[in-house]
Order: C-alpha cells, then structure tokens, then sequence
C-alpha cells in the first residue's frame, strides 16, 4: 500500500507536525541544510517519498558538561550529539569545540555528514558532536576534564557499532585519545574503534591527519582538468589554515601553484609572487595563526573577496560565501574545505557567473574516508602503509567525483545538487529496503 503514494505525498504527512527546533529559521545552517533537501528532492523519483527521513535528525542528545576548573569553581558547558541517519550504518562525524556550537549548526553538520558518507559511499550514517566552549580559554587539564565528561555523557549513544566520533574544529588527536579512553574505562575494555583520528600508537591511521586536505587537492585537481585549468602556475587563496586548509595549500604549492593570499582568525596576508607555504605553516605551528608572517603584505579581511586568484579554497566555518560577496569573487573553483562555507544564494550567484563549486560533501570527504579505513584497520587489527591508504584515498575520491560529475552534466544541475542526488539516493534505497520497524 505505501507503493502507492508517489512523490507528491512525501513532504505532506506530518510535515506540519515538525517540532520547534526543526524549524530552524531559514538563515541558520540547518534552514540552509533543508533549502538544500528541497532542491534535491525532484530528482529522487519514487524514493521521495523517504524524504521526510532527510528533513529529521534520526537522534538529538544535549548534555550538560559540569567541570571543576583550576581555579577551583564548577563550570558547566553545553554538548550535543546528534545522529542524523543511520540507515547505511553506524553514525559518523567530527566533535567540534567552539564559542559559537549551536544545536542549529551541529543538526547541520550531522545531516552533512550522511550526505557526504553516502557520496563517497563509505558505510556509515551521519552524525556530529560539538561543546559549546572556546577551547583556547582552557588549561590542558580543562581540555582533559571537558572531553572526558562530554565522552561520558554521550557514552549513552556511541560506540564503535553505533557512532564513531572524529575530530573536527579545534579538537584533535590528543582529544581523540582521551574520548577513546574514557568510552573504554566505561566499557571495561579497549575498544579503539570508537572514535577515529586518533594517535597512531593508539590504533589510528597513517594519513589520517592530511586526509582532508589531500582529499581538497585530489577533487580540485580533477574538476581543474574539466575546466582547463593548469593546476602549475594557477593562483589559490586559502581562508583557514589548520589541518584542512594548511595540508591542501601545500599540496597545491608542490604541484606548482602559487598561494597568494591566506586569511585565518589572526588576520589576511597577501603575497602576488606566492607565499612560501613551507615557512608559512612552520610560522602557524608557532605563533598559532597566519598574523605577523614577515614575507607577506597584510590586507583586510574583507579585501580577501577581491583577491585575484584561480582557486578558492573555504577551509574554516559555515556561512563564508554568501550573497554579500559571491559576486566579487575572482576564482574560478571554489573548493569547500569547509562545511557549509557558502549560502544556497551565494551558490546561485556562483552558479550564473559561471564559478565552479566543488561543494563540501565531496570536497572534504577525505577525512572521513580515511577514518573509514582506520576504523576498518582498527576491526582486523592490521594496519596498512601509508602509500596504499593514499592510493585507496585517491581511488575513492576521484571515483565519487567522476560519478557526481556525471550526473550534474546529464541533470544540467550543480555539482552540490548532483552530490545530493547521488548520495540521497544511496540513503533512501536503503530507508525503502530496510522499511519502518516495528
Ligand atoms: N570532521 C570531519 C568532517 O567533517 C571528519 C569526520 C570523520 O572523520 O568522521 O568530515
């Protein structure tokens, strides 16, 4: 009998019943999330119907995180985990730690993640996590304290069949260290698997930690190739120069690029004849951001939109690229280290001048591809040389990107659009297969 309903009933049943705090408002990244849903869902045939499934986070837990600080007073912190889908396997995702975590943005992330597991079909749902704390303000034994709680806290609902944690926006391997560690003194045994990133004494991968930023480059350099692009010589401007946004520029400065402009939380710096990315990161290493790099001019932040460049690369936070200044972009490609670095509006400005989005759920898939294999290393307890994970890394990217290209240029949609597809398609196969229970 549910055969029988076509696509035109999928978003009726129940729609009206969404509760408050998924009717996020339309400027927040979860409304960006579901303005996003909704381009896809004509393309979904029969399986629109599920799409409901999209439009709600499967599992929402917020927790307090109470920590006795060094100056001796209790502080408490706010967590959330949130298990978007698990419908092709256990949820998957990062743990970010920032001042500005909300539900809105890690009910986004989440549903990122399921998009951007099924794109590259690593077999895993989507989840997030996050605390909303700015991290820099803590002592390490703070760091320690807060991960360790947080871990307890939502010990509830991970585990390495179940949701396996990752490190995000300012958490770490030591950070993924402490999370192993707490879920296994609560569980009575060592259980690796539970979060990936972690050291690789500790059962982590090699190349897990420049798997994103290679994973940018390998995307970047094949969509270069679709538009006639040199990656030699070609001009990167880079916002964000952390373990995303630091690994891709070097890769491109090896293949012959030249970065010329940078921006992180410490500032813009600009340099036409190209940075010297090598000292540039030995400098961030240092000092802890970009600001003060003597080989460098200084701009504005704001000027960093008007940097003459090929490549654009948003490796830091959400909502970068919007309507206000898509249309002063110079780049060619945009290439979305970030999550939702660009506003569904900012994407229909790109879209009409002809600027290529390479967008997050296939962009920055790397990162999670390679936690795909240390989790798999962590099962059969075998661990694999970096060159074959760098090769199979490579393999499935460019594999996802092949397909998701294929199907933008015979839908005539955008490359996000046909990731969307792609993946959501993947997803609702199995919702339909597998069926409601009980
Ligand atoms: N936080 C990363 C992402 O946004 C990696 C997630 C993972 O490895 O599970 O894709």
């Amino acid at each position: 009998m549910s055969q029988a309903s076509g696509p035109s009933a999928a978003a009726a049943p129940g729609a009206h019943l969404l509760p408050s705090y998924l009717q996020a408002d339309k400027l927040g990244p979860w409304g960006i999330y579901l303005q996003q849903v909704d381009r896809v869902i004509p393309y979904l045939g029969n399986l629109a119907r599920w799409a409901e499934t999209l439009k709600r986070p499967k599992r929402i837990l917020i927790v307090d995180v109470p920590i006795h600080m060094d100056d001796g007073t209790v502080a408490h912190f706010e967590g959330y985990r949130v298990q978007h889908n698990v419908s092709r396997g256990p949820g998957k995702g990062g743990v970010r730690f920032h001042q500005d975590v909300t539900l809105s943005e890690v009910m986004a992330l989440s549903a990122w993640m399921s998009v951007k597991n099924a794109a590259v079909n690593v077999p895993y749902g989507g989840a997030k996590g996050g605390i909303r704390v700015d991290p820099k303000k803590l002592s390490l034994g703070e760091l320690e304290r807060i991960t360790r709680r947080y871990t307890s806290e939502i010990g509830i609902i991970i585990g390495p069949n179940k949701d396996i944690p990752a490190p995000d926006v300012n958490t770490n391997e030591q950070i993924m260290a402490w999370m192993m560690d707490t879920y296994s003194m609560n569980t009575g045994s060592t259980a690796t698997g539970v979060v990936t990133g972690k050291p690789v004494d500790l059962g982590g991968s090699l190349g897990r930690r420049e798997a994103t930023g290679r994973g940018v480059f390998t995307v970047g350099a094949e969509a270069a190739k679709h538009i006639g692009l040199d990656i030699a010589g070609s001009r990167v401007a880079i916002q964000g120069f952390g373990n995303v946004g630091g690994v891709a520029g070097k890769l491109f400065a090896e293949a012959g690029a030249r970065v010329v402009a940078v921006q992180d939380h410490g500032g813009t710096i600009y340099r036409e004849a190209g940075l010297d990315v090598p000292a540039l990161l030995k400098h961030v290493q240092e000092t802890g951001s970009v600001s003060g790099f003597a080989q460098a001019e200084v701009i504005t932040n704001d000027q960093f939109w008007d940097v003459d460049c090929d490549i654009l690369i948003p490796a830091a936070l959400e909502q970068q690229i919007t309507a206000a200044n898509a249309g002063r972009i110079k780049a060619r490609m945009i290439i979305e280290g970030a999550n939702g670095p660009t506003t569904p509006e900012a994407d229909d400005i790109l879209q009409e001048r002809n600027v290529l989005v390479l967008p997050d759920v296939i962009a920055n898939a790397g990162g999670v591809t390679v936690s795909y294999f240390e989790w798999v290393q962590d099962f059969s307890s075998f661990f694999w040389d970096e060159d074959e994970i760098n090769a199979r890394l490579v393999k499935i990217m460019k594999g996802a990107f092949a397909g998701i290209w294929q199907v933008a240029q015979d839908n005539k949609v955008s490359l996000r659009t046909a990731a969307f597809i792609v993946a959501c398609t993947r997803i609702l196969r199995t919702r339909e297969l597998r069926g409601l229970y009980p």
